[in-house]
């Protein structure tokens, strides 16, 4: 379920795009972020410019794809949206965007996926709403300049840290997004659930919340598996008892820990004795590339209080070893 767009079954985004807010009002969680976006669309808008260029960075499936929409949406302007590996070359940069109308928004999910060379030629369009192309080759090879309308770029990514500076250095905007709270996932579930039409109750959106890693594509898709128990063996009611049920035969966790977050905990207590190690060792260990790690796993286990960063490396705190039923050791983090 802890999974990038771009490894979803066509069944799974269809479903997603089924639940998707269209709307800022429908749109949960992230105060802080969505009051700041508000005043800078307002403020666009009354200049009647294109909003500058906004990067949306943060671990999977906490809402960078939706809430781009809702910000072309909130403009007034026609979103296009494609990935940093779709664009193979300049040429296809070019496609896109000599194609946008004044404002609009070209929508790049997983830019950090961009080659060098389509990254170079993003430089001047989004700095000066133009792009050189070169026509032709040998002798006669000269470039063309194109003038661009001027569009906002949103850039979506989990992993900020591979951005190159020149790259970070032209949006305007960068936020991060932040893990939801319980309650504020509770609330997205029972509003999937009103969409199906599917009737649950209170404490059972609460039990998938709290098991959904701080994810609402997590709680999402727990939700749609938990509908399935509960058409098949409960007449489609989703109550406390079926949701446990469930969620036991789904194996999942109960702090909603995924299986990778499992492996790095076991390996630091198991071969580190519970550390402090460094980040490039659990990484080898693992079988995970350390950045991944440090921005796509290790936020969540952080904040749920169960690894600590220390300056000599990564430990397991008490909480880990509760989790695992380990005994704990004698360097133990509290
Ligand atoms: P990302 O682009 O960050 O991977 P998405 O925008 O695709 O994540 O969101 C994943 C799923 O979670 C979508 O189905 C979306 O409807 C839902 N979702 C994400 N954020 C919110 C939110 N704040 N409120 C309601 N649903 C959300």
């Amino acid at each position: 379920l802890h999974t990038e767009k771009s490894e979803l079954t066509s069944a799974e985004k269809e479903f997603e795009n089924a639940i998707r807010p269209q709307e800022l009002d429908d749109f949960s969680g992230q105060p802080q972020l969505v009051e700041n976006l508000l005043i800078f669309i307002k403020a666009a808008k009354i200049r009647g410019e294109a909003l500058d260029h906004v990067l949306f960075h943060g671990p999977p499936g906490l809402g960078k794809t939706t809430l781009s929409r809702i910000v072309a949406n909130e403009l007034g302007v026609t979103i296009k949206e494609t990935s940093g590996p779709v664009i193979e070359k300049p040429g296809d940069l070019a496609g896109l965007l000599t194609n946008l109308q004044p404002n609009d928004v070209l929508f790049i999910d997983e830019i950090h996926r961009l080659s060098t060379v389509v990254e170079e030629y993003l430089y001047a369009a989004m700095e000066d709403y133009r792009i050189d192309i070169m026509i032709d080759s040998g002798p006669n090879a000269r470039s063309i300049q194109i003038n661009l309308n001027p569009f906002t770029l949103i850039g979506a990514t989990t992993r900020s840290g591979l951005l190159t500076a020149p790259l970070l250095s032209r949006f305007g905007i960068k936020s991060r997004l932040e893990y939801y709270t319980a309650d504020v996932l509770k609330k997205i579930i029972q509003r999937s659930a009103a969409i199906f039409q599917t009737p649950i109750s209170s404490d059972a959106a609460g039990e998938i919340a709290r098991r959904s890693r701080g994810t609402p594509r997590i709680a999402n898709g727990l939700l749609r598996r938990v509908r399935d128990f509960a058409q098949v063996l409960n007449d489609g009611q989703i109550d406390l008892g079926i949701t446990q049920h469930a969620l036991r035969a789904l194996n999942v966790d109960e702090h909603g820990l995924d299986e990778m977050d499992n492996r790095i905990l076991s390996a630091i207590i198991e071969k580190f004795k519970g550390g402090p190690v460094g980040l490039t060792t659990i990484a080898t260990a693992v079988g995970e590339e350390p950045g991944t790690l440090e921005e796509v796993y290790e936020p969540f286990l952080i904040q749920e209080g169960f690894l600590q960063r220390t300056p000599r490396g990564r430990e397991a705190t008490i909480k880990a070893y509760e989790h695992l039923g380990k005994k704990p050791g004698n360097n133990l983090a509290a």
